[in-house]
């Protein structure tokens, strides 16, 4: 528990630092902390030294942490089947992993039946790795485009799982291209006003992803130590 808040410190500190240098303040940057894997006990501990934005990839272990954890907002950031979406879909406050048109199509209809509208994220797999999920950079604006005519989905920006390296550094050009992505999408896109979240940055790499511009970083073993399998 002292761990947790100890690491927090730190990274809030360099939240603030890689902010600054991209002309920004650690205000600008959202922490998701990543609760993959880490008991209810110690992330009610997280929640209450103020990180209130958490992310969990497993649609059911997000269900059995849902009731237990209070004042947090619940982010989807791992791959989502069609058929899991009617389980999270008024309980999340964003889905970060929207990778398909299909899916897409899904998330509309069960937000509709439950009368929400759901904010969600493309998933770009920047690094074109084949064992990553997500679309490819070429078809981001026209699967954008085509959420438009969705009533009960709100895009509000773009999010990568960057390749997993040794030092940051190797990601930063990933990183890059996702915000020229990012910014290109908001040019085009008519109705842009929503879209002003760009989600990268994990353990490894999350100063050299908001120096380059994420908004939103997302950060498990950083603050919870190494997971255990
Ligand atoms: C696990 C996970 C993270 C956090 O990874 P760490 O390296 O532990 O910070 C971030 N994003 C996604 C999508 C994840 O699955």
């Amino acid at each position: 528990m002292e761990n947790i808040g100890r690491n927090l410190e730190i990274i809030n500190e360099n939240i603030g630092e890689a902010a600054y240098k991209s002309g920004r303040e650690r205000s600008d940057i959202t922490l998701i902390g990543v609760t993959k894997t880490v008991d209810v006990q110690r992330i009610n501990h997280l929640v209450s030294l103020g990180v209130t934005n958490l992310g969990e990839n497993r649609v059911q272990e997000l269900m059995g942490k849902y009731e237990r954890v209070n004042g947090c907002n619940w982010h989807l950031i791992g791959n989502l089947q069609k058929n899991k979406v009617k389980y999270i879909i008024d309980k999340v406050s964003l889905i970060q992993s929207a990778d398909s048109f299909a899916l897409a199509q899904c998330i509309n209809n069960e937000a509709a039946k439950k009368n929400v509208v759901a904010d969600i994220l493309l998933e770009i797999n920047i690094a074109n790795e084949v064992t990553k999920h997500g679309i490819t950079p070429t078809e981001c604006l026209g699967l954008a485009r085509n959420l438009e005519g969705f009533g009960n989905i709100r895009l509000r920006g773009l999010m990568t799982v960057a390749p997993f390296v040794e030092n940051g550094e190797e990601n930063r050009d990933f990183f890059k291209k996702m915000f020229d992505l990012y910014v290109d999408i908001r040019a085009k896109i008519v109705n842009n006003k929503h879209i002003s979240v760009l989600s990268m940055g994990m353990t490894g790499d999350y100063a050299q992803a908001i120096e380059e511009g994420a908004n939103m970083v997302r950060v498990g073993t950083g603050i919870f130590g190494r997971r255990e399998l």
